[in-house]
């Protein structure tokens, strides 16, 4: 079929043109008339750069929305857009060119020198400001007044996983992947003409990019577009908007902050969490101050939305809620045979949402799309009776110890319910006897806790095998930008802890 994802965002922003689209940090407004001119202008000076339907445009860049319209024209020019993570090196990012291949680089001032070990791919610069070689050719060139035919199986974008295990993979997404999940989204999350969301999420990741983006821009409605999350600054620009999405460190970090009371939010009609599991004690705090019991989803780079908690109806702390129309899920062992309802099981996805497959590697692509259509997520799981799924953690996050499954976030709930204990990490490690042993780190609320206390309380709730076989004081978790705990980081560091036994 024949459809561009830009077409469905170009006729929303037609039907809108003159009202806001953009509230940015500086207080400037942007209307969809500029906005989607100005993506106009970049798709002509891609065709201009000889940039064709299928290249690759990949970006590092701070976010903006000069990057915003530069992702938009790339959809419009019918090329692919790879966004990249700004916390990437020099040496990282020549990794993801070397492999991507694009036709054009648009990355920071300090890129010369990649730039010379690749002379096949265009390099430009684009900073904040909006100063830089590209805006400059854009400047130049009027929006272009065509938008590329492309099909829904055709490539939109690529996006590589966080990889913390062996290389990054690039997740192709199609334009057909991005209709359907926005359209699902807008749906399932009531979107309203009055609505503003509140965007202070990176757009290097699908959760700010295509998750957050297309919701606003699907339906016509402002975002009030920050650079970063700032606690206190955030909060101010909450009184502007409705709905806000977030990574549960937002929400933490609002926690903290005096001003969050029931009067500030009053008027917010959701907040929406993913990207890494809310603690069922951030829920509570939060309903507890603010009276709003936060909307949690999941997702991933590779299917953008699968399931999430429903708008109306029980929003349960600790779950993902249910797949979304046009997505099923299913909870599966190892041959992709469904288990039982309540057991523990590998999260399988499919649908319109599922990614085609990872650019280059084949191989990656027949291991984890079933030929059935499934996707094996790499995350364990459990679906209750009426479809609710719940997440038990990553599948290489499992420990095994003694011969017995142990899951980390089961460890974690019972560390985390103690008072004085703020949040935790359990992870598995070598051990001799064993094979692995448990292992959990613990960040205290104040001063350092002594751990030796901890354990009747765990010893109550935790049968033996469970129980960690030792625990650390630190003083906060390895976190990426996605605020997702990095627990290969932490499996380095307590590699040791039992090799002299
Ligand atoms: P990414 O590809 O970087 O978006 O990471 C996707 C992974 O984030 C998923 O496979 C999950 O492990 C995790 N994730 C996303 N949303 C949630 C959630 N609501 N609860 C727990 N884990 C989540």
């Amino acid at each position: 079929m024949k459809e561009n994802f830009f077409n469905k965002l170009l006729n929303k922003a037609r039907e809108n043109a003159a009202l806001a689209c953009l509230h940015l940090a500086d207080g400037s407004t942007r209307t969809y008339a500029q906005v989607f001119d100005r993506a106009g202008q970049y798709a002509r000076t891609l065709q201009a750069l000889g940039v064709g339907p299928g290249d690759r445009v990949a970006v590092q860049v701070e976010k903006s929305a000069e990057n915003l319209t530069l992702y938009l024209g790339t959809l419009q020019a019918g090329a692919v857009y790879v966004p990249l993570n700004t916390a990437y090196t020099r040496e990282e990012v020549a990794y993801f060119l070397g492999d991507a291949e694009p036709a054009l680089f648009v990355g920071g001032a300090a890129d010369a020198e990649l730039a010379s070990r690749f002379p096949g791919i265009r390099c430009l610069t684009l900073d904040a400001q909006g100063q830089g070689t590209l805006v400059d050719e854009v400047n130049r060139h009027q929006p272009l007044a065509t938008v590329v035919p492309r099909e829904t199986t055709d490539l939109a974008a690529i996006v590589y996983t966080s990889g913390t295990t062996g290389r990054s993979k690039g997740a192709m997404l199609c334009h057909g992947n991005l209709a359907m999940n926005a359209e699902a989204l807008i749906e399932a999350w009531g979107w309203q003409a009055s609505d503003v969301l509140l965007h202070a999420l990176p757009i290097f990741h699908v959760h700010g990019l295509f998750i957050a983006m297309h919701c606003a821009l699907g339906t016509g409605t402002p975002m009030i577009f920050l650079p970063k999350f700032v606690g206190a600054e955030t909060l101010r620009w909450l009184n502007r908007a409705t709905v806000l999405m977030g990574v549960p460190t937002f929400y933490t970090r609002l926690l903290g902050e005096s001003g969050l009371t029931a009067e500030s939010v009053r008027h917010m009609r959701v907040f929406i969490s993913g990207s890494a599991p809310l603690t069922p004690q951030t829920f509570a705090e939060f309903e507890t101050r603010t009276g709003h019991r936060i909307l949690e989803r999941y997702g991933m780079s590779e299917t953008i939305i699968n399931t999430t908690n429903p708008l109306v109806g029980e929003r349960v702390p600790g779950t993902v809620g249910y797949a979304l129309p046009g997505v099923e899920v299913r909870i599966a062992d190892a041959a992709g045979v469904e288990v039982p309802r309540g057991e523990v099981g590998m999260i399988e996805v499919r649908g319109g949402n599922v990614f085609s497959g990872y650019w280059r590697m084949p191989d990656k692509t027949r291991e984890e799309i079933r030929a059935d259509g499934f996707f094996i997520t790499g995350d364990l799981g459990t679906m209750a009776a009426d479809g609710r799924v719940a997440i038990v953690g990553r599948g290489k996050d499992l420990v095994i110890s003694g011969g017995y499954n142990v899951y980390p976030k089961e460890i974690e709930e019972a560390l985390d319910d103690i008072p004085g204990v703020r949040e935790s990490a359990v992870i598995g490690v070598p051990h001799a006897d064993f094979g692995e042993a448990v292992v959990a780190i613990v960040v205290p609320d104040g001063e350092p806790l002594d751990l030796e206390q901890l354990r009747p309380h765990l010893a109550d709730r935790l049968a033996k095998f469970k129980q960690p076989k030792a625990l650390f004081n630190v003083g906060e978790l390895p976190r990426n930008t996605m605020g997702k705990v990095q627990k290969n980081i932490l499996r380095d560091t307590y590699r040791n802890t039992f090799r002299a036994e």
